[in-house]
């Protein structure tokens, strides 16, 4: 995503951290889908008390804008998570003095109190009165729902408009009384919007605001987004080092020395957990033939997602996903219930073919690692294996510090498989989690297409929620589809059910959310440099790089700063990289053997012997505290 100088940067030198372009459009922090057939159009988005103040915020907010633009041509302008916007036809580019000029005017609205009135009018009459207005994208809107209807054989409905004081709209509501029932807002931003999200209609303009019920929400709103953008991973990854994203590979990191010592850090914890646990971990090609695919299903209801290459008249794909290859190493031997549960884990390199302009960040990606596994097991123990998934969940959230939420998400409308067998799988999915006696919520319909799951959420230091994790049981896809069995005790053949899990999800996506989550503030265990030893002078470089050596032999990440800077800017720019401990060394205590660290908090600690300090701070990484 990074527009870089594409095809030259590929070869010139790296940008330094400063140069590394991150583009930002201010609208990138608003959810808002576009909205084309005239259904979609009149929606205005308020499903609760807080959208219909929102959306009736925006009537006001286009009642200042006709004031100050009585030539102002309308869109539309629903309620969004957090705000609404509106866009507009006008005769010139709006500026932020336009955003003040307008807020003030909706405040004069808010203090009137208007009423909000709606009334219906005959068509004919509706149409009229928006043709006498000017505004022919509300006229195109009734234009489309008249053919709809005579489409339909129905009659065209009345026309439903919502009044307040001088100011009148096409719209189906809900909205507040009056205006004065509106809370304290602000206008956040403007953007270009297309009508009806189409490039070959006319530009307009995008006026982004927000409007809560009291001051405190509206404060605290207003800080979520600006520390937002201040722990963009985007930004802040390339500032700290860890990844760069270029033109020559779109939707893919390019992962920095720094960056990967993240990776393999939570890797390795992963890796510890999982053999505690006896997974076993296996590796299977990224480049698979299309039988496979078929196979699988994923042909069939896939196939748009996937990276296509053929070679030799036959078509291959990039793995979107470990599954079916996890089968296949299933079936290399006989397996007997003795051997079940088999638990196999896979750092695969995935890819999906997301469209190039939906790609973002380390978020929305082509190229991806997961923490997969594939458990095989039998009926008889799929509980107690769920109910140990949960718990392999918690604890890889704690080291983190994340409260995992469960939600669990059952049979889609496209799904293959023996309705009866998806049935079972639900059932067990629910006697687990009661007997798990976690709290779930259920979400219809939202499984995947082989298996109902279980989801795993978390909110993030700045409340935003998170999918991460997911277990999905699966009686159809690998069972059935790639014959999977086992003899039982009795010698017969039975069908082993499959779990599919992965814990951190998507590694990329994983560490993106760790870094805004933190804002680059690691936890001791996972800082990609967790000391920084300062030598004051020159002079004092030896002994810097036998401290660095102490640190060293204990598995710690450490760096000597041996410019030539000076120590107050060195301690600075050590606290810019967000490492959790610095060491300053003179005189003093080179002759004393001691440490005095310097926590990135800026807590100055007692001085203690370099040994006791090196072993404290092992320690302290080994056991993952946060914080
Ligand atoms: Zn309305
Ligand atoms: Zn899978």
């Amino acid at each position: 995503m990074a527009k870089d100088e594409g095809e030259k940067s590929a070869v010139a030198a790296a940008p330094s951290p400063d140069e590394a372009e991150v583009p930002e459009p201010e609208e990138e922090l608003f959810e808002a889908p576009e909205r084309g057939s005239a259904d979609e159009l009149l929606d205005a988005g308020a499903h609760t008390d807080l959208d219909a103040m929102r959306h009736s915020t925006a009537h006001v907010m286009a009642e200042a804008v006709l004031d100050l633009f009585p030539s102002a041509q309308l869109g539309i302008g629903p309620a969004i998570v957090d705000g609404f916007y509106y866009d507009f036809k006008l005769d010139r580019p709006l500026t932020p003095a336009d955003l003040a000029a307008i807020e003030e005017r909706m405040a004069a609205s808010v203090a009137a109190d208007h009423p909000f009135v709606r009334r219906e009018l005959p068509p004919d009459e509706g149409r009229a009165l928006f043709v006498e207005r000017n505004q022919p994208f509300k006229v195109e809107i009734l234009d489309d729902l008249a053919a709809k209807a005579k489409g339909d054989g129905a009659p065209m409905p009345p026309v439903s408009v919502y009044e307040h004081g001088a100011f009148l709209d096409l719209c189906k509501g809900p909205h507040v009384a009056r205006t004065g029932q509106i809370g304290p807002f602000k206008l956040l931003a403007i953007s270009g919007a297309y009508w009806r999200g189409d490039e070959k209609r006319p530009a307009l303009q995008r006026i982004y605001g927000t409007v809560w019920p009291t001051q405190e929400e509206l404060d605290a709103y207003l800080w979520r987004r600006a520390e937002a953008k201040k722990r963009d991973h985007r930004r802040l990854g390339v500032q700290l080092d860890l990844y760069s994203f270029h033109d020559v590979s779109p939707g893919s990191a390019f992962w920095h020395p720094k960056g990967q010592v993240i990776w393999r850090t939570l890797e390795g914890a992963m890796r510890e957990l999982q053999a505690r646990r006896a997974y076993q971990e296996i590796s299977t090609p990224i480049l698979v033939s299309e039988k496979l695919w078929r196979q699988s299903g994923h042909w069939d209801l896939y196939r748009e997602n996937m990276f296509l290459i053929e070679t030799e008249g036959q078509m291959f794909s990039l793995k979107p996903m470990n599954c079916p290859e996890s089968a296949i190493v299933y079936r290399t031997r006989k397996r007997s219930y003795r051997d079940l549960p088999l638990r196999f884990s896979e750092y695969g390199r995935l890819h999906r073919n997301e469209r190039s302009g939906a790609l973002s960040g380390l978020t929305r990606v082509r190229q991806f690692i997961q923490d997969d596994a594939h458990l095989y097991v039998r009926p008889d123990q799929l509980t107690a294996e769920i109910e140990a998934l949960l718990g392999e969940v918690r604890e890889a959230y704690s080291w983190v510090g994340f409260e995992p939420r469960f939600a669990f998400a059952t049979k889609p409308d496209k799904a293959i498989g023996d309705p009866a067998l998806w049935e079972r799988a639900e059932e067990l999915i629910h006697a687990a989690l009661l007997r798990s006696g976690m709290q779930f919520v259920v979400k219809p319909k939202d499984g995947t297409f082989y298996a109902p799951k279980i989801d795993i959420y978390i909110d993030d230091a700045l409340g935003r929620e998170w999918q991460m994790a997911t277990i999905q049981v699966d009686l159809v896809m690998l069972p059935e589809r790639f014959d999977l069995t086992y003899t039982d005790d009795e010698g017969k053949e039975q069908r082993p059910i499959a779990i599919h899990r992965a814990i951190y999800g998507s590694l990329e996506r994983f560490i993106g959310i760790l870094v805004e989550h933190f804002a680059g503030a690691f936890p001791l265990w996972l800082a990609p440099v967790q000391a920084v030893v300062i030598p004051i002078a020159d002079r004092h470089i030896d002994a810097a790089r036998e401290l660095a050596g102490v640190l060293r032999e204990r598995g710690l990440r450490v760096e000597v700063d041996e410019t030539s800077n000076r120590m107050q800017y060195k301690i600075r720019a050590a606290q810019e990289q967000k490492v959790p401990y610095m060491v300053v060394l003179g005189d003093r205590e080179i002759e004393a053997r001691t440490a005095s660290p310097r926590t990135r908090a800026g807590e100055q600690q007692p001085a203690e012997p370099w040994e006791t300090f090196a072993d404290r701070v092992a320690e302290e990484s080994r056991s993952r505290v946060v914080g």
